[in-house]
């Protein structure tokens, strides 16, 4: 049984309490079939929405994104399936710019993302520019009334199967940063293939895709042109923080498994769980997971009290979250011996489920990049 008692913690209001119980609840009732890596996202994304699971990954009129709920929705996700994680995040981050710069027939789309009736991806990275997003390549022209778009995309979640993608394309307003603008970019537009698809250490839907002359009109265009790399920073300010909560969610689930697993092995006659040694790796984890919880959960609470940008406490989330989590699974696979490596043990899942996490959405050492400015400049 996981810990819960950080939801008695100050950041938290009632609804969010609820909120997470009941997901526990109705997430202990999966039995995802991960033969088919698609056709399991597929199937994720509509019984999520149609539980109303997904509400939270986009506001509608008069409603705003609610980070804490975004966060508590990704770990209790997270402790119980990577992949359902996968699909409720990416329908958040895929919509994030529509959410919070889209028009309102852009908006319509979010009627569907929410009901799980449609997929959404979120098209940044390219083949020569994943950290480095000033450097992005890939072209949208005037074409008419609207734009041409031309270029690829890489390490694209949904990829392939995503019905909507927001997509980030060079309308050189300005040289690097200020010369990008968003676009919505339904996946049946002609000239939109998927290049290639991508297979990872934990099966995901990932695909390079290809714009080869893709028409798309005026509406399209999403806020203002060469507001891209501003938009694509606010989505990831938001959206940031729940990848920190995911690994939170990978770590306790690690935790559980390690603990269950050193109270029943004996070794000469006793308990691992008797043993000093394995207390000490105990402890380490168990702090390790408060501690991530702590940041995971003042950056969350931090943007929904209204503060402007959370750049500082997102990356430090995400570093330390993601980090640790990689050493709390390494340990709780230790301590499950020869057990912890065979496939399709739980433990041996989280091991690849985590790896990505401390790469997608500003590696590691990007985020102390970040942080290291903050301090440098007094903000820590
Ligand atoms: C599973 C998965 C899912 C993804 N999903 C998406 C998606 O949906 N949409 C999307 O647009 N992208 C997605 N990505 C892409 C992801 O965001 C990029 O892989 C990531 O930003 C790193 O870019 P890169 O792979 O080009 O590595 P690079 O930019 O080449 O970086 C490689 C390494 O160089 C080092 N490094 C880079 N910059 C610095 C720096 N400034 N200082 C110090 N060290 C540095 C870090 O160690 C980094 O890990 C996904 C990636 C993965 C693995």
């Amino acid at each position: 049984m996981a810990d819960v008692s950080f939801l008695d913690w100050p950041f938290f209001e009632d609804r969010h309490r609820a909120f997470a119980e009941a997901l526990d609840g109705w997430a202990a009732g999966l039995a995802v079939d991960h033969g088919d890596t698609d056709a399991a996202c597929r199937a994720l994304v509509r019984r999520l929405g149609a539980d109303g699971w997904l509400a939270p990954t986009g506001a509608g009129e008069g409603e705003r994104l609610d980070v804490r709920t975004l966060c508590l929705a990704r770990e209790v996700l997270a402790r119980h399936d990577g992949l359902a994680d996968f699909a409720f995040a990416m329908q958040g981050l895929g919509m994030g710019a529509v959410t919070l710069f889209g028009t309102p027939v852009q908006r319509e789309w979010l009627a569907r993302t929410r009901a799980g009736e449609a997929i959404a991806g979120f098209a940044l990275t390219e083949p020569r520019s994943g950290s480095d997003v000033a450097n992005s390549t890939m072209t949208a022209v005037r074409d008419g009334g609207g734009w041409r778009l031309d270029g690829e995309k890489t390490w694209i979640s949904n990829g392939g199967i995503a019905d909507v993608y927001t997509v980030f394309a060079r309308t050189g307003e300005a040289p690097g940063a200020k010369g990008l603008s968003a676009f919505l970019v339904p996946a049946d537009t002609p000239g939109l293939t998927v290049a290639e698809r991508l297979e990872t250490v934990a099966p995901h839907p990932l695909a390079t895709l290809r714009f080869a002359g893709v028409r798309v009109p005026g509406d399209a265009l999403i806020g203002e042109p060469g507001a891209g790399f501003r938009i694509a920073m606010t989505v990831l300010d938001h959206f940031r923080p729940t990848v920190a909560a995911a690994a939170l969610g990978f770590a306790r689930r690690a935790m559980d498994e390690a603990v269950a697993r050193v109270k029943a092995r004996e070794i000469g006659g006793r308990p691992l769980a008797e043993m000093q040694m394995v207390q000490g790796h105990l402890a380490d984890m168990g702090v390790a997971v408060d501690a991530a919880a702590l940041l995971v959960y003042r950056a969350a609470w931090a943007k929904d009290r209204g503060q402007a940008r959370i750049t500082r406490e997102a990356a430090m989330a995400k570093l330390f979250s993601t980090e640790e989590a990689q050493k709390v699974i390494d340990m709780a696979v230790q301590l499950h011996g020869g057990d912890g490596v065979r496939k399709g043990s739980v433990v041996e899942r989280l091991y690849r489920e985590i790896r990505a996490l401390r790469i997608y959405e500003g590696a590691s050492d990007v985020q102390r990049v970040v942080i290291a400015r903050a301090v440098l400049e007094g903000g820590a």
